[in-house]
């Protein structure tokens, strides 16, 4: 069967790299994909929002699945248009990808179902923002409603980051619309981790968990991004706490969307703070993360293929994929400025040398084919992904990998997966 891919990045390259291995796929299209995903099949040159267009390849093709990486495709109604045209695509609604961009349906959800998750209210005037952040108890959390990019989000520790974060999501509107309503909520604190769980009405399908390392610099300083790094397993989820998990988020989640009629098929990945007081939702992804399918598909030794059409059948409960045992670790290079500006256009190299090194595949996000050399075209342009006998043997190879990696102006966090 054929398979399109929707998206540009490393989690587009990921899928593209997993599904590109099974004996029922004959060939993986990546719309527009990159650098990477062109050598295992072919780039579409159609962009992520033009969805028609989408679809009008998809049907000409005669693609028997598609998988949507990007949020902000989900949330302009991709599977419903595709749905609607007769076509198999993998993810949630437009309806449903509402637990992901917006910020406030999804806190509403969760209070409706029992899962737990921080205290938090939500204000769609600045104004009273403002006032209600001058009396409030520090630190606490200031959340842009809608999607951005993972960078809507901001710990204030007193009452004057507050006013900034709020003056810069709602009066500046920084994230565009996404700033126009906010969440303001308890500071948690606790271990943060994340799972994926491919979710339809039948029930889940959980994945190893995994931990994200979303600050710009090492020790978690510096801005938040879309991802420098990731690590699985997490090494913060026991079995108990794992357990915990399934009943009281998993289970709670998919009651909720059959009560409620919402036709969620595809992943769900929640970000989670497992605080002393259990694991709490910091939100809702409603898609494989990113950097996190770089790490979860390296440890995949299952069919990805028989998951991802289970779960659009509706079957996805009776799904045992096999998992390696093995840690997987990985390093995002990014461009020099990311998360705020940056140049693009830098050729790379050593990248053939970085893929000798046993155990290790780079995954291309901000890459471009330039004539014979490849270039950077992104804020995050490769993850140097590697399997290791555990954490350390993982990062070690990463590493190696990544030291032999060069662009103008590379930027890497040192301490993805450091005890
Ligand atoms: P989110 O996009 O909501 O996952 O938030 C991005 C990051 O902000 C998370 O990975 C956490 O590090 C932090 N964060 C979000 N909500 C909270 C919270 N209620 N308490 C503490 N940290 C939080």
């Amino acid at each position: 069967m054929k398979v399109l891919i929707i998206g540009s990045g490393g989690r587009g390259h990921a899928l593209a790299w997993k599904l590109a291995q099974s004996p029922r796929v004959t060939k993986v299209y990546s719309a527009p994909g990159n650098a990477g995903t062109a050598r295992l099949g072919e780039n579409v040159d159609i962009g992520v929002g033009d969805i028609p267009a989408l679809a009008a390849f998809a049907k000409r093709e005669n693609i028997r699945l598609t998988v949507v990486g990007p949020d902000d495709a989900l949330a302009a109604g991709i599977v419903d248009i595709f749905e609607s045209e007769g076509l198999r695509i993998l993810g949630p609604r437009a309806e449903a990808a509402r637990l992901e961009s917006s910020k406030r349906f999804a806190k509403e959800f969760m209070r409706r179902h029992g899962i737990p998750t921080a205290e938090s209210r939500e204000f769609s005037d600045s104004l009273e923002a403002h006032a209600w952040c001058r009396s409030a108890k520090y630190p606490l959390v200031v959340k842009a409603d809608g999607l951005a990019l993972g960078k809507g989000v901001v710990v204030a520790e007193n009452p004057l980051e507050a006013a900034m974060a709020i003056h810069r999501a709602m009066d500046l509107r920084v994230f565009g619309e996404s700033g126009r309503r906010i969440v303001i909520e308890e500071c948690l604190r606790g271990v943060e981790c994340s799972i994926h769980a491919l979710v339809d009405e039948s029930g889940y399908c959980l994945f190893p968990d995994a931990k994200d390392h979303k600050r710009a610099f090492d020790g978690n300083r510096g801005p938040n991004t879309g991802g420098m790094g990731t690590v699985s397993p997490s090494g913060a989820l026991d079995a108990t706490l794992a357990e915990r998990v399934k009943s009281e988020v998993l289970d709670r989640f998919v009651a909720g969307i059959k009560a409620e009629n919402i036709g969620f098929r595809g992943m769900l990945f929640p970000g989670l703070m497992l605080t002393e007081d259990g694991p709490q939702v910091l939100e809702f992804n409603c898609r494989f993360g990113d950097p996190e399918a770089q790490v979860l598909l390296r440890r995949l030794r299952s069919d990805l293929i028989d998951l991802l059409e289970a779960c659009v059948d509706n079957a996805v409960a009776l799904q045992r994929p096999q998992w390696d045992d093995q840690a997987a670790v990985c390093v995002v290079l990014a461009s020099g400025g990311y998360p705020g500006t940056y140049k693009k256009g830098n050729p790379i190299g050593g990248l053939e040398e970085a893929e000798k090194i046993a155990d290790v595949v780079l995954f291309h996000a901000g890459t471009k084919q330039d004539g014979p050399r490849v270039v950077t075209n992104g804020g995050r342009v490769l993850g140097v992904s590697a399997l290791g006998s555990d954490r350390v043997g993982a990062r070690k190879a990463a590493y190696e990998a990544a030291n032999r990696i060069h662009f103008d102006q590379m930027q890497r966090r040192e301490d993805i997966g450091a005890p």
